[in-house]
């Protein structure tokens, strides 16, 4: 028997069957006529937001990471919640641009920028996280031949990662950003050089559920644009504090608290240095937001035993939850909150396997878990699928296709 992760805060059960925003699941999946479906309850996204920025000072901005989860009617709600957006593609910038985000709120990072999406971001006023100066170069360029005065920020590669993070980004050899040492010359050119300055992106890690090294990681991030910006005698009229909020998908993850972040981080408001007085913070989140919103719904196929041991084969799998099935960055295999969804109630009867319909012994959803018994029919839900789920699996591996997805708005 193996452990699941911790279902989500904010899901009951209505008849006896998990209930989505106040939905059944076997309505929601009836609604899209198929699964696998994700569902993404847009209430619980709105209300994690006003929790964030209730324990924020009011100074801090908050952007949304659109590679968490980029579901045009996810983007389009996240207009009206959040400051900004981060891309990191020019695919993502259309999309940006399909869902009617403005241009003017949005900025580009990632390594290996082409020139057609350079001259994409900078034709729309998107603001461009440069990650070397080669890109700084061809940026000026593009925007000398299209007339149009470039937005440039520099992504610093810092010289520290976020400790305990699941993915470190920043601190020694890396490549993103700028190494910290060249930084500061390199921001005096694009001064120079009459481009619209618009300061420093720091992002040192992701995934972290432990405050105290965020706060950390926060207070090194502002000493570092204070000395860099400093040392180029530039103002700095923003500065990307990256982000790095985890959620709890495995047993035993505690859910991060946001109060000690937001109090720690209004102190040091309160004792800028001067290089950072007019500055403004901001913070980019990605599956903060929107991850526990997320609940991916799939159907049982077949029930089968084998030497024993029971597997419960959906039609579901890694195509569409690579990261849930332990493929994705993972060094050792753990389950995800994984449940029946159509007897969410039931006591646990049996130790199952839930396994994808994928031809591969990788396609595991949840591994030996103690289930209730479920039957062909049956709905399974895998929680925390609110983000890199549906985009960042590989849907047509074995010719599967995408999932459904759907948003249930929030009640106003
Ligand atoms: C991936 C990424 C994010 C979002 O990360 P989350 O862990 O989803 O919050 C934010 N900023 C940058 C630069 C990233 O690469």
């Amino acid at each position: 028997m193996k452990p699941l992760g911790p279902i989500p805060p904010g899901f009951a059960a209505i008849d006896g069957e998990l209930a989505i925003a106040g939905r059944k699941a076997s309505d929601l999946a009836a609604e899209a006529g198929r699964t696998p479906l994700f569902v993404y309850d847009g209430g619980l996204v709105a209300s994690r937001v006003a929790a964030l920025r209730a324990a924020m000072p009011a100074r801090l901005h908050l952007h949304y990471a659109v590679k968490a989860n980029p579901f045009a009617p996810l983007l389009a709600l996240m207009t009206g919640l959040v400051d900004g957006f981060d891309i990191a593609s020019g695919g993502e910038l259309a999309l940006a641009q399909a869902a009617g985000l403005d241009p003017a709120r949005i900025s580009f990072a990632g390594p290996g920028k082409r020139d057609d999406e350079l001259q994409a971001a900078i034709a729309a006023g998107v603001t461009l996280n440069l990650e070397s100066a080669r890109e700084a170069d061809r940026a000026l360029a593009i925007g000398e031949r299209l007339g149009v005065t470039p937005r440039l920020a520099i992504r610093v590669n810092p010289d520290f990662g976020l400790q305990g993070s699941g993915m470190k980004m920043g601190g020694g050899a890396k490549q993103f950003g700028i190494d910290a040492v060249l930084v500061p010359a390199l921001a005096r050119r694009i001064v120079a050089s009459g481009a619209e300055w618009r300061g420093f992106h720091i992002f040192a890690g992701s995934q972290a559920l432990d405050a105290a090294a965020i706060v950390e990681t926060q207070a090194q991030t502002l000493l570092l644009a204070a000395r860099l910006a400093e040392d180029a005698g530039v103002a700095l009229p923003r500065c990307n504090l990256g982000g790095g909020f985890g959620i709890p998908y495995f047993p035993g993850d505690r859910p991060l608290d946001p109060g000690p972040i937001g109090a720690a981080l209004a102190e040091r408001f309160e004792t800028l240095p001067a290089v950072l007085q007019e500055t403004r913070f901001c913070l980019e989140l990605g599956r903060y937001l929107v991850g526990e919103a997320g609940v991916y719904l799939t159907r049982i196929v077949d029930r089968k035993e084998s030497h024993g041991e029971v597997f419960l084969v959906t039609d579901g799998g890694l195509h569409h939850q690579l990261a849930a099935s332990g493929n994705f960055g993972t060094v050792v295999r753990r389950n995800y909150p994984v449940a029946i969804a159509s007897r969410f109630d039931a006591e646990p009867a049996e130790e199952a396997s839930v396994v994808g319909c994928l031809c591969t012994p990788l396609d595991r959803l949840a591994d030996k878990a103690h289930l209730p018994r479920a039957e062909e029919g049956d709905l399974v839900a895998l929680f925390c699928a609110g983000a890199y789920g549906a985009t960042a699996s590989p849907m047509q591996f074995l010719g599967q296709g995408p999932a459904a997805e759907m948003l249930i708005a929030p009640e106003r």
